[in-house]
């Protein structure tokens, strides 16, 4: 399920100094860099005070000058500098309409900051192409509509997308097509990992370790000696693995329901139809509230009280009862083996997005299985949770008797029988 995910971070390049470049074209080709917390300055001649660069063109860079570097020091390098005040309400406004541009691609957008985000594009490749695709329709609008730059990086996971946008700045477009993260990292300094600050990366230099190879290597117990309790969620991502799934800011992080058994569970029937009822749960949380999930999770507790969980990226976000059940089933067979026995189950859901107006976005499928699951959905309303159980030997049966049900319900959702 995992290996099918694609996400692109897409980074624009020196934003401020093209922020100020729509505003003054006279400009480009110059080398300009956006300065703040000093005195404002007007175009040409500022006062230094203690001003540092928020940012530069790529004109400027050759010389020196870069961000968080004092100005002062700038304008040593570089006599000819223009220098234009920081002018954040201007960057925010023109930041919306990259966002969106962004979200005609996902729903799943996680911003980083003004200039930055990630989209989980997994579930628009069948609408848009590929993630390489999808990012050149990007970079092409942002250049054409917006006039803006962008770097963009396509991988399986926040982490490795990230290290590619930054790799061929700027315009640059880095694909790591899935499978091959571990190789696309190993020759990268370790400072190339988000979160790598440099008092990490000197003390892996340290102990001999300068690549992101040399770190998916490395004994994790030495590891853990040099960078503490870190070490070991380091080195996962430095080997490619990094299962976070993009989150969309202002809606509720998860739903999720879980059951203490007064008997534990011992049977796969059992905790098949467990884990249904519990998915159905959540799914009539999520659409109450008008969310989708992007990621299904699973929580098992055995007799002896060791605890596992497993999480699954979905291929598209979803809400339907069927949908999440299934996810939830794969998960737990995983997690589960015959003989143990269960006192705790849960199920949750995560990555959760505002559901679209046009669920056909998404699939046509979708629709049918929304019209069942708000059928049910009300119905439990009117006549509680258990006066519709769902059937238990196989979802396609319970699907089919729930669509004869539907007709029986005819087409206004009214009970007609
Ligand atoms: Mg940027």
């Amino acid at each position: 399920m995992d290996s099918d995910r694609t996400i692109l971070h897409v980074d624009l390049d020196a934003f401020f100094v093209s922020c100020e470049l729509l505003r003054h074209p006279e400009l480009t080709g110059r080398p300009v860099v956006v300065a703040g917390g000093g005195e404002p300055g007007s175009i040409g001649r500022p006062s230094p005070g203690r001003a540092v660069v928020s940012a530069a063109s790529y004109e400027a860079r050759p010389l020196g000058v870069h961000s968080a570097l004092p100005l002062a020091r700038a304008l040593a390098l570089c006599p000819e500098l223009v220098v234009l005040p920081v002018d954040i309400r201007h960057y925010a406004e023109v930041s919306e309409q990259v966002f969106a541009v962004f979200h005609d691609y996902s729903p799943l957008v996680e911003p980083g900051s003004l200039d930055e985000a990630y989209l989980d594009v997994t579930g628009s490749k069948l609408l848009h192409g590929n993630g390489e695709a999808i990012a050149r329709l990007i970079q092409t609008r942002l250049e054409r509509e917006l006039k803006l730059p962008a770097s963009v990086g396509v991988a399986s996971s926040k982490t490795v997308a990230k290290i590619a946008s930054d790799l061929r700045k700027p315009k640059g477009l880095v694909v790591v097509p899935s499978g091959h993260e571990r190789g696309f990292l190993a020759p990268l300094p370790v400072a190339r990992m988000p979160g790598a600050g440099p008092k990490t990366t000197s003390r892996l230099h340290l102990v001999g370790i300068d690549t992101m190879g040399q770190l998916a290597r490395a004994d994790t117990g030495l590891l853990t000696e040099v960078l503490g309790p870190s070490a070991a969620a380091l080195q996962r991502r430095a080997l490619g693995e990094d299962p976070g799934p993009v989150r969309v800011p202002g809606v509720a992080r998860s739903i999720s329901r879980e059951e203490t058994y007064p008997v534990d569970i011992s049977l796969r029937s059992e905790l098949e139809s467990r884990t249904r009822a519990l998915a159905a749960g959540v799914g009539q949380r999520l659409r109450a509230a008008g969310l989708l999930a992007a990621t299904v999770s699973v929580k098992l507790r055995f007799s002896d009280f060791e605890t596992i969980s497993r999480q699954a990226t979905l291929p598209r976000p979803v809400c339907a009862d069927v949908d999440l059940a299934s996810a939830a089933q794969e998960l737990v067979a995983r997690a589960w083996t015959p003989g143990r026995t269960v006192r705790l189950l849960g199920v949750g859901a995560d990555g959760l997005i505002a559901r679209p107006a046009q669920m056909a976005l998404f699939d046509s499928g979708e629709v049918r299985h929304e019209l069942v699951d708000s059928a049910l959905d009300e119905l439990r309303v009117r006549f509680g949770p258990t006066a519709i159980i769902r059937g238990t030997d196989s979802l396609q049966e319970s699907l089919d008797w729930n669509r004869d049900h539907l007709r029986r319900l005819g087409p206004a959702g009214k009970a007609s029988n």
